[in-house]
């Protein structure tokens, strides 16, 4: 199939759902593209408490609003994996397995990824004791012992939702301070169930189908332990929360990157006429779904402009 549309979104997470939103708002025909469900990173998020105006919601509960919203708008969500793109004329060409989808304007909002630890072990395990999802899994380690690898927001806030169901949860920082926000810190310092080890990494996860046994290594004193399961649990979590990798090998040489980032202006254009990013992979000082939705409506504003402004002859 092909389709024909003024505005392509690649990424249904916040920034894309935006974009959709405000292009469908805009009369713009507009296409979202994602290869899962919608949501991106916030989907696998337990508790959104900062996004103004929504206290309470869950992750999965305010990207339902979010996707009603755009369809309520008009625009179209289609389930789809992109493999390749062709920037290189007025209309835009990305192709996937079986469609192709031609557009005037494209923003892409493919988001990032949780990034691994890179031990040993951690691949073979995951599902079996590795998880990035505290909110998916946090279930399956009730009255377990959970370690939480890394020391920023995420480990953090993620350690103290998994509280509420692990035995026991340590975070295991690199070094000897955490990189969390102090406001997360001192909850987390108050929290009985939260212990820490510090200038502590991971050298590898062992276990025959599960996790049995984990290996650390102290920075400051170069000391190896490996840590066994309780004999009666037989098992226990690991959650690596080490920050996230940019989705971008698609547009590899296409953009100016910075470590897989997509650089942009103010106004969400990249370096190629049409084509806009928005969200958690372009270059930003802040990655949340707050400056997410902001960037969305801002390419889609300025996607709907140049649309206007290049095709207006036709
Ligand atoms: P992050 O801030 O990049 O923190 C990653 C953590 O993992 C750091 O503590 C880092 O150690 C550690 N780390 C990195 N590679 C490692 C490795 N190979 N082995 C062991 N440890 C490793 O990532 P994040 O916590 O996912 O946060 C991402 C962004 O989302 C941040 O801007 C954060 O502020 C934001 N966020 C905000 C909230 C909130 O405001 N409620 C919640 C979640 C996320 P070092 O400290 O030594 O570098």
């Amino acid at each position: 199939m092909v389709r024909e549309c003024d505005v392509l979104i690649i990424g249904a997470g916040p920034a894309g759902l935006t974009s959709a939103l405000y292009s469908a708002r805009a009369k713009m025909d507009t296409v979202l593209v994602d290869k899962s469900n919608p949501g991106g990173q916030i989907a696998i998020t337990h508790e959104v408490a900062n996004y103004p105006g929504s206290p309470n919601d869950t992750g999965p509960k305010l990207i339902e609003k979010m996707v009603d919203q755009a369809k309520q708008f008009g625009a179209e969500i289609i389930r789809d994996c992109i493999l390749s793109v062709d920037f290189s004329g007025d209309i835009k060409i990305v192709k996937s397995q079986e469609n192709e989808y031609h557009a005037k304007a494209v923003i892409i909002a493919t988001g990032a990824n949780p990034r691994k630890i890179g031990c040993p072990g951690e691949n073979k395990l995951i599902g079996k004791g590795v998880s990035y999802c505290a909110t998916c899994d946090a279930d399956f380690f009730t009255d377990l012992e959970v370690f939480v690898i890394g020391g920023g927001d995420t480990a953090v806030e993620e350690g103290m939702y998994l509280t509420k169901f692990a035995r026991k949860v340590t975070v295991v920082h690199r070094r000897d301070e955490l990189r969390a926000a102090k406001s997360i810190q001192e909850k987390a310092f108050k929290n009985e169930k939260i212990h820490f080890m510090w200038d502590t990494v991971v050298n590898e996860i062992k276990g025959d189908g599960i996790v049995e046994s984990i290996v650390f290594e102290n920075r400051k004193t170069n000391e190896v332990t490996e840590y066994f399961a309780d004999e009666e649990d037989g098992t226990f979590g690991v959650f690596p929360f080490v920050g996230y990798t940019p989705n971008s090998s698609l547009f590899e040489g296409l953009f100016e990157m910075d470590w897989g980032y997509i650089k942009t202006d103010d106004n969400m254009k990249t370096n190629i006429e049409g084509v806009y990013a928005a969200g958690d992979i372009r270059i930003k000082s802040l990655r949340q779904v707050v400056t997410a939705t902001a960037d969305g409506a801002i390419a889609a504003v300025q996607a709907e402009k140049y649309i206007e402004d290049k095709f207006k002859e036709e």
